[in-house]
């Protein structure tokens, strides 16, 4: 059985686990990120819960590593800057790992967008399907490719960045620099302040303007309406760039549900003519809350068989 360490590093949380060749999760465990501007303090917490599970008493041993973390980062090498992991910044994730915890054995880090992409395409949603877009819609709108059966990397792997296609020249600022891009528009704080912007008077999170929505107040309602388009917009620009035959749509907005993919379908089909377009298939993503997990296994799969 080939068996994989496994490291999700995102801003609020971190999780490791090892995992099998189907992705099935065997041991895992998952602590906060600290918030520390000590890069040394970050690491050592990563240490701490690589360490926890690879002490499981039912802890297999593993072939190889596999690491998410949020971008941007430096690629193939492994220099992570995370946006919002602000202790690092060019800090040599993938080589500390390596050092540590490799014995000789491959390791691999991506993207953790681009990881949940190979994941769904390999076990999820885009199972059996040779090109794929996968996509999160959280606090940022991240993706990542796989197109003719294969991982698609760009020039510095940071191809399928689907959240900063431009679907607004005169939007607004988008924390990449840019302006107009999906994620400026759909991203979950962003969706919170416009329905706070027509009026909406509880929380300023996904969570709590979703449940306004489902109770009918128009702010909220207008809100996933104007996050759902930017969406179906993107996807529609991906979509003739690349023949795509499905799109899966995780993290927190697209939790919504229908209040999300209602209006983002809606957008697709009025703005999608081509018909190898139109053929499309939008979908919830269908891996659950250790899909991140699964996905940085998936990324040294490849290399072990
Ligand atoms: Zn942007």
């Amino acid at each position: 059985m080939t068996v994989v360490l496994a490291l999700d590093v995102g801003g609020t949380k971190l999780a490791a686990g090892l995992v099998d060749g189907e992705g099935e999760v065997l041991v895992h465990d998952r602590a906060p990120t600290p918030v520390s501007l000590d890069p040394e303090v970050l690491w050592e917490a990563v240490v701490a819960i690589l360490d926890g599970v690879l002490a499981h008493p039912d802890a297999p041993v593993h072939d190889g590593i596999g690491i998410g973390c949020g971008g941007p980062m430096r690629w193939p090498e492994g220099r992570v800057s995370p946006i919002n992991i602000h202790g690092w910044r060019d800090f040599p994730l993938l080589e500390r790992v390596r050092d540590r915890y490799a014995g000789g054995r491959p390791a691999v880090i991506h993207n953790d967008a681009v990881a949940l992409a190979v994941a769904e395409h390999r076990w999820g949603a885009g199972q059996g399907h040779d090109h794929v877009l996968g996509m999160v819609v959280s606090t940022g709108v991240g993706g990542g490719l796989v197109v003719g059966g294969r991982r698609v990397d760009g020039g510095t792997g940071n191809a399928g960045h689907v959240g900063h296609i431009v679907v607004d020249p005169l939007g607004p600022a988008c924390p990449c620099g840019g302006r107009g891009c999906v994620e400026a528009i759909a991203r979950g704080p962003a969706l919170a302040e416009y329905a706070a912007s027509r009026g909406w008077k509880g929380p300023q999170t996904g969570i709590a303007v979703a449940e306004g929505a489902r109770g009918g107040d128009p702010s909220c309602v207008a809100a996933f309406e104007r996050s759902g388009r930017a969406v179906g917009l993107g996807i529609v620009s991906a979509c003739a760039l690349l023949d795509l035959d499905v799109v899966t749509i995780g993290g927190g907005v697209a939790q919504a549900g229908d209040l999300f993919f209602g209006p983002l379908r809606r957008t697709f089909d009025e703005y999608a003519g081509l018909e190898f377009v139109r053929r499309c298939e939008i979908v919830p993503a269908r891996l659950g809350a250790l899909a991140g997990l699964s996905g940085a296994a998936a990324l040294v799969l490849d290399d072990l068989s």
